[in-house]
């Protein structure tokens, strides 16, 4: 673990115009604390922040590697910072008369939304409580403060923080909340602002008695105390079980630590003069330079977030189906609108990126609480990058860096097909806080939606509202729906992050979870089990399962804008791994510049393969080379069609062909049928076949009779193939087409093996010129790189290779020694124990798996300097396998058609992070 502890700083104050950090410090002073100073201390900014201090990331590592205790100098520094704070607030804390309150909140240097704790209005006591009434002159509001922060504590810092066990699934919260709840219902309130003061009152009584009695100690009413309890619980909620999932979701390291800001408490519930709000510099739905944002009369910045009220729109452009009969900010308050409009413009154009920003309306006066590079959808990311670079705000090196390369699969999304939407009557509508579309089976819980995911089941999670404790269920679920919360609920900025469809705040449904059940406003009932589908673009609920289509691409212009910088970034070229002219025109059109993988067996599965596998299987029973010839004969026809169809498509295009690789006894026929219909064709008996095709029969046929090994023991196999690719070559060169296929053997371990295929190809090469009466035909021929044993003696097979292609699937299943169709046994574990960090069939191990690639590279070119070098493993879409490629000298990378445009952006970035000479 990285311990630093120097310099002895552990407190970074932030107010009056000055900070001790910026911007820059994310790593110390997490991105809240690092956002909090530049906005409050930047000579360009100096926004109306309340003052406050970050105590840095260090103190939570030095936390967990001290026993849960904290550096000696801290105490007398956040002393000294909250004088400061008290100095520009003109309060004091703990003081009777003019008391101020803080704020303690987590900030790890990447957002964890939700994940961790907040105590609020910290400070407040028997004592203190005198001053707030009197500094705000509302009763009710005081004591309203008051039991918000005994809830929050109680839940927070004495139970979270003092793993005090929850009895009968009950939480100190739920037991609070339901007392809340109770004073309600008796007396026929349906919200919580029309509780008296008197009551509350009662409440703030009762819920100090409760608190003592269900977790034995009584609510600390000593500020100080409560103020590093709040700070002790922040840390520990790092560790948190839902902290340690997202981590784990999102591959932030635990190392990190979180920092805690306490900042000066500015209340936006203390009347209908003061709001909370959340907002967007641009439109994170769609990327539309349009201020977007929501906002709350009367209420504290949690309950925007939490979805349990729905917000009101910032502006006319924010309204939406359900807020529009809601008062926009500009209409209510439009000074304060305005301050907020150009300050969200300065800090957009300061930061040059979207931000998400908090404020707080106080009594006419506004307050900067957070501001961030917001989270955006694939679609918003794209439009944001391109219209950024074309307002001149950044430049295309950071166009190309702003999009990730996976956030373009949701521009690739398949979405519900339109015509069936046409025809289907919408059962209820949301907002649209997650593009796609998405068909799955309803669960409402989220450990049902882990459950279901388990056993292979498509889900939607349906839930009135999304939080923390959800995260694992909604990353299993296909889609999000929840009934409650607007665009800047937790479900929807969680679904934005992961680019998942989602709709949220969709009133038109009622979930009764006794029945397992939804009610939509039309009639129609739902149950657990059944399947919906959603049209995330527009916000529209659907009964049934409804096709999903492809999206046509080349419609979208910012897209297109974002390609076109970055083909003329990228210093490798992108081929995808194609098996049918279908493939290869859906490879084209995402830009792929030739075809890296065609692998021939294909032909022998799905449709139109019942011939061509009578023959295969033919041949594979034939007992002498007659047999076979006369089997490989007819199948000539088909793979000489197969191979053409392609070849047409990619006219000009490079085209990898391999020879047949995968064991024979893959395709030995089991049933009876077909066995008696060989038997037949051959003139053989049942029995003399059945010991023919037992003899196929191998112990570990991935390591078995394949690739290569297969041309070695039956060359004639070879010749056929290679015959149909001369032969489809050369006429379509004929024809006036470009046909340029390279030859590829597979599971070769030695370059003998190469020496005695190249035999068979040059000599079907000089056959086929002389029968199509051609001098030339253009092509290649080389060799996959997948078992180690070739890696390693890269320089001799690059003797008879003129190219090599990475399959670093089997070279990962053969080095790892993971058998990759049964690594579902094992790996999960792995890789939650952390025993490995990621799945190694997904993303290149760069440790292993990749010194293997760069040694195979570096030695084929001692031989032949300008030998090519590809890779055609599934690796090959993964942008940081991508980037690997590009960083240690490839020429390119093939992936499957739809990951394309991913490895293309991938392949730009690498481009500006590592330029090649
Ligand atoms: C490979 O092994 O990486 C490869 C591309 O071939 P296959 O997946 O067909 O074995
Ligand atoms: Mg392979």
């Amino acid at each position: 673990m990285e311990k630093r502890y120097n310099g002895n700083k552990y407190v970074y104050f932030f107010g009056g115009g000055k900070a001790d950090g910026n911007e820059s410090m994310k790593n110390l002073l997490g991105g809240k604390g690092a956002n909090l100073a530049e906005m409050a201390g930047h000579p360009k900014l100096r926004l109306p922040v309340p003052p406050g201090f970050t105590i840095t990331t260090e103190v939570c590592t030095y936390f967990y590697d001290n026993k849960k205790r904290y550096p000696k100098e801290l105490k007398a520094q956040a002393e000294a910072a909250l004088e400061k704070m008290e100095k520009l607030m003109g309060k004091k804390f703990g003081d009777e008369k003019n008391p101020l309150l803080v704020s303690i909140r987590s900030g790890a240097r990447r957002s964890m939304p939700g994940m961790m704790e907040t105590v609020l209005n910290v400070g407040l006591n028997e004592k203190t409580i005198k001053g707030i009434i009197a500094q705000s002159g509302d009763e009710r509001f005081a004591y309203d403060a008051y039991r918000r922060l005994i809830m929050m504590y109680a839940d927070v810092v004495m139970e979270k923080g003092g793993n005090i066990e929850v009895k009968n699934g009950k939480g100190i919260r739920k037991i609070l909340d339901e007392k809340l709840e109770h004073i309600k219902n008796s007396k026929g309130y349906k919200s919580d602002t029309e509780l008296t003061a008197e009551e509350l009152k009662e409440l703030v009584k009762d819920y100090k008695k409760t608190v003592k009695k269900v977790l034995g100690t009584e609510f600390p009413d000593d500020p100080f105390e409560q103020m590093w309890g709040g700070v002790g619980a922040v840390f520990a909620s790092w560790n948190g079980k839902r902290a340690i999932e997202y981590r784990r979701i999102e591959k932030i390291p635990n190392e990190w630590g979180t920092a805690v800001n306490v900042q000066a408490m500015v209340f936006g519930n203390m009347g209908d003069d003061c709001c909370t709000g959340v907002a967007f510099t641009r439109n994170p739905g769609n990327g539309e330079n349009q201020f977007y944002g929501e906002y709350l009369v009367n209420a504290q910045g949690e309950d925007v977030v939490a979805g349990i009220r729905t917000p009101a729109p910032v502006n006319e452009y924010s309204k939406n189906a359900q807020s529009e009969h809601f008062t926009a900010l500009e209409k209510l308050m439009p000074e304060l609108y305005k301050e907020l409009y150009t300050i969200q413009r300065r800090l957009e154009k300061h930061y040059k990126d979207m931000q998400d920003i908090e404020f707080t309306i106080e009594k006419g006066k506004l307050y900067m609480l957070q501001c961030r590079v917001g989270k955006r959808n694939g679609i918003a990311a794209v439009q944001m990058a391109t219209d950024m670079y074309k307002e001149k705000l950044i430049d295309a090196k950071t166009a190309v860096m702003r999009v990730g390369p996976n956030q373009l699969v949701e521009l690739l999304l398949p979405m519900l097909d339109p015509k069936a939407e046409l025809i289907a009557p919408i059962i209820a509508k949301g907002l649209p806080a997650g593009p796609g579309g998405a068909k799955g089976r309803v669960v409402f819980t989220s450990a049902g939606a882990v459950e279901w995911a388990s056993r292979g089941e498509k889900v939607i999670l349906v839930r009135e509202e999304t939080s923390p404790e959800d995260v694992d269920g909604m990353h299993k679920a296909q889609a999000i729906l929840t009934t409650k919360g607007g665009m800047t609920s937790h479900a929807a900025l969680v679904a934005r992050g992961w680019g998942k469809c989602c709709i949220v705040g969709c009133s038109d449904i009622e979930i009764h979870t006794e029945t397992k059940n939804f009610h939509a406003k039309n009639g129609v009932v739902v149950k657990e089990g059944d399947w919906i589908s959603l049209n995330g673009t527009r916000g529209q609920v659907y009964e049934g399962s409804m096709a999903l289509v492809d999206i046509d691409i080349d419609k979208n212009q910012s897209y297109k804008d974002l390609m076109k910088l970055v083909d003329k970034t990228k210093q490798i070229g992108v081929r995808a791994n194609c098996e049918t002219p279908g493939d290869a025109i859906t490879a084209v059109k995402f830009g792929a510049e030739g075809i890296g993988l065609f692998r021939t067996e294909h032909m022998f599965y799905g449709e139109g393969s019942e011939q061509p596998l009578f023959l295969l299987r033919k041949m594979i029973v034939s007992k002498t080379e007659e047999e076979r010839r006369d089997a490989l004969n007819s199948l000539f026809i088909y793979v000489k069609k197969d191979v053409k169809d392609t070849l047409t498509v990619m006219n000009g295009y490079p085209v990898t062909i391999r020879l047949l690789d995968p064991p024979l006894h893959e395709f030995v026929p089991h049933d009876k049928e077909k066995l008696k219909q060989l038997s037949k064709e051959l003139g053989i008996s049942m029995g003399m076949l059945n010991r023919r095709v037992l003899a196929l029969h191998e112990n570990n046929p991935m390591l078995g009779h394949r690739g290569v090994r297969l041309g070695i023991s039956y060359p004639e196999i070879t010749e056929m193939q290679v015959r149909a690719i001369f032969e489809a070559a050369a006429e379509l060169n004929k024809e006036g087409k470009k046909a340029f296929p390279e030859i590829m053997v597979p599971v070769t371990v030695i370059a003998h093996e190469l020496r005695h295929q190249k035999e068979i190809v040059d000599r079907v090469y000089k056959e086929v010129c002389e029968k199509m009466g051609v001098k030339k035909i253009p092509y290649l021929y080389g060799t996959m790189i997948e078992t180690p044993r070739a890696a390693l003696r890269a320089e001799f097979m690059a003797n008879v290779a003129d190219f090599f292609s990475f399959g670093t699937n089997d070279l990962t299943q053969m080095s790892f020694g993971f058998s990759r169709d049964d690594i579902g046994g094992f790996l999960p574990k792995y890789l939650d124990l952390k025993i490995l960090p990621d799945d190694p069939f997904q993303t290149i191990d760069q440790e292993g798996i990749g010194q293997l690639i760069k040694v195979g590279t570096e030695r084929g070119r001692i031989t032949k300097p300008k030998l090519k070098v590809g890779i055609c493993g599934e690796h090959g879409g993964d942008p940081e396998s991508v980037k690997f490629c590009h960083r240690i000298g490839m020429d390119y990378v093939s992936c499957s058609p739809y990951r394309v445009p991913i490895a293309r952006l991938a392949a730009a970035q690498a481009a500006l992070e590592s330029p090649r000479k």
